[in-house]
């Protein structure tokens, strides 16, 4: 067989315009960089949790999409019957460049089968392990494929990784972590691993309503995590983590951080060395809650002196609404990490990354 690239890239978008997109935007930038070396290309993704096949998770626009960003065609390959696509992409001419149907259309993708995964291995040669944002599962089309095919990390992997290891390895002083974001029980495993570590950790957004309320404040109809309110209390009594202590409040709901927490936050974030930054202050999806968001967006983005990660899907979002997708800064790194980021920084193990960096080493 001609060399053929399989690649598994991350194409789970929600954010319209999908171009726009940082998920987008990285695969396009890995496919264009493994192009022309002689190779075919396969690119294995998903789209959300479909149950069987799902017409509106389908990949097939995508094709359209990534041929005009690439500026060369993707040809769209329906995956219902694997040993017809082998067939296809084998008598395909040298260097054409396909997109395999939402993987998880497949029966076995998400249990991480292995007679699926020696199927998906046999449609190439060799498998680049490349989609960051889904490496904390142990899925098919991530984990048992490198089973049967040399497989080796991608660099939007690598990136994740160095970037994020940052955290652990002498991280600049002073380390700032912001946490904001609906589900504080998301985001308690990432504020227990790293608190250690960071010389100050400020919650905002909803997160921090568990926090307020554990303490006794009256949050009224505010969103809260009522199984969580004891990790809470217990974290509080670490001087290191800091909550809001003004809010915007609608409908008896604090929907935002206020200008007393904003100035205070801002001014610990224009000082910092290292900042990780995971979840938004607010319901910054209405203009009039935006303010702390954007406030913290404009701090980090201003401090030159830190190198900063910052991720989540809402989080980054909320910045390519301004546009800093679309102009990156040298020292600040945007994740493409959601779940996978913050079990990254909690210290878990990730089953999809685990196994191609295990490959790697043994090579
Ligand atoms: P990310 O995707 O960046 O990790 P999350 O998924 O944890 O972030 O949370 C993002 C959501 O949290 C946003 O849709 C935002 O509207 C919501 N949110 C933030 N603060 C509040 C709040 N105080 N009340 C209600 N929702 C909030
Ligand atoms: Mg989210």
């Amino acid at each position: 067989m001609d060399s053929t690239t399989l690649i598994r890239l991350n194409l789970d978008i929600k954010e319209k315009p999908i171009g726009k997109s940082l998920r987008f935007n990285a695969a396009v930038e890995e496919i264009k960089k493994i192009n022309g070396k002689n190779n075919k290309i396969v690119v294995l993704s998903h789209r959300g949790r479909p149950d069987g096949v799902e017409n509106s998770l389908s990949l097939k626009s995508f094709a359209p999409l990534l041929s005009k960003a690439i500026g060369k065609k993707v040809l769209f390959l329906d995956n219902s019957d694997l040993d017809k696509a082998a067939d296809i992409i084998r008598n395909s001419s040298k260097e054409k460049i396909f997109l395999l149907e939402n993987v998880r259309f497949l029966k076995g993708e998400t249990e991480n089968n292995l007679v699926l995964a020696r199927r998906l291995s046999k449609l190439g040669t060799e498998f680049i392990s490349d989609d960051f944002a889904t490496s904390h599962r142990a899925d098919a089309s991530l984990a048992a494929i490198t089973r049967f095919i040399p497989s080796k990390p991608g660099n939007l992997l690598k990136e994740e990784v160095k970037n994020l290891s940052l955290a652990f390895k002498k991280p600049k002083s002073p380390f700032v972590l912001l946490i904001g974001g609906a589900k504080a029980k998301d985001k308690v495993g990432v504020i227990k691993s790293l608190i250690k570590r960071a010389d100050l950790v400020m919650v905002g957004g909803a997160a921090a309503n568990t926090f307020l309320k554990s303490r006794g404040m009256d949050i009224k109809d505010s969103l809260y995590e009522p199984d969580m309110l004891q990790v809470a209390r217990r974290l509080l009594k670490n001087k290191k983590l800091a909550i809001p202590t003004d809010f915007i409040w609608d409908d008896n709901k604090i929907l935002d951080i206020g200008p007393q927490t904003i100035k205070l936050y801002s001014f610990y974030l224009k000082s910092a060395r290292f900042i990780i930054w995971n979840g938004p202050m607010g319901m910054f999806e209405k203009k009039q809650f935006a303010a702390g968001t954007q406030a913290m967006a404009k701090a980090v983005f201003s401090n030159r002196k830190s190198s900063a990660v910052i991720g989540g899907g809402e989080t980054v979002s909320a910045l390519s609404l301004k546009n800093q997708i679309q102009h990156p800064k040298p020292n600040i790194f945007l994740s493409t990490g959601g779940g996978a980021m913050l079990e990254f920084l909690a210290g878990e193990k990730m089953a999809g990354l685990e196994a191609v960096m295990k490959k790697n080493r043994a090579k």
